[in-house]
């Protein structure tokens, strides 16, 4: 990793994805690469727009306000948009900026949030794509719905919030083999008709494609090691 270039880390993770398509019988168009940068800064980012990516994501709000409105703006000046995923978990007091910044928000996990979340889309009229999170190892420290809460949930979004949800989105326990959890969130996306499952980091992902991610989040195969854990 230390001697791969960030270019040459992003043609390698297409190359994983291009193959586990074919292994799984999927078209490579079906799964939208989400390029983690979260404590990269511009100087890593910009070898891979230049590279041709256009897809990021970040896990904190302040951070990638900090750093992308100028990266966003340059991109636009040469007639192109960037495509910005906020990843990490989402205060319901940061709702605005995430609505205003974020072009998708996989972390949507709380009644609080979806309300909030609610209230900024209706007022600013920006609707970013939304995934709601899965806690799939039911981990009491990790974020998400639990997997028996998740119909009701998406259920009160739809209905009682007016938010239309796209997607699920999941984190499976470190400690274990992560197949049966992407299993698991394909299957309540598909009882509850929804398309996209944001699935897959940089250990996994040939594995959240074969069990069907559409979005897959890879930070350290691109980027490298980070200095801290985010
Ligand atoms: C950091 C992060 C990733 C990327 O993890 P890697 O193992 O570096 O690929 C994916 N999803 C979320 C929610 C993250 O916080």
């Amino acid at each position: 990793m230390e001697t791969m270039s960030r270019a040459e880390g992003l043609a390698a993770v297409r190359a994983d994805i291009a193959r586990a398509c074919r292994d799984a019988g999927r078209d490579p168009a079906g799964v939208t690469l989400v390029a983690i940068a979260k404590t990269f800064g511009a100087d890593a980012i910009e070898p891979v727009i230049a590279a041709g990516h256009r897809v990021f994501g970040e896990n904190r709000v302040q951070e990638a306000k900090a750093k992308w409105p100028p990266l966003i703006a340059r991109q636009k000046a040469r007639g192109d948009d960037i495509e910005l995923h906020l990843v990490g978990s989402l205060q319901s007091n940061k709702a605005r900026e995430a609505v205003a910044l974020f072009d998708a928000i996989h972390s949507l996990d709380r009644a609080s949030l979806a309300e909030a979340l609610a209230k900024e889309v209706a007022r600013v009229g920006r609707n970013p794509l939304l995934f709601v999170e899965i806690n799939t190892g039911a981990e009491p420290q990790k974020a998400g719905v639990l997997p028996e809460h998740a119909d009701a949930f998406l259920a009160a979004c739809r209905d009682h919030y007016g938010l239309t949800v796209s997607g699920l989105m999941c984190i499976p326990p470190v400690e274990e083999a992560p197949a049966p959890h992407f299993a698991l969130t394909a299957r309540i996306a598909r009882r509850n008709s929804l398309h996209l499952l944001s699935m897959g980091m940089s250990a996994d992902f040939p594995t959240a494609i074969a069990f069907g991610a559409t979005h897959v989040r890879v930070g350290t195969a691109i980027f490298g090691a980070r200095a801290t854990t985010g």
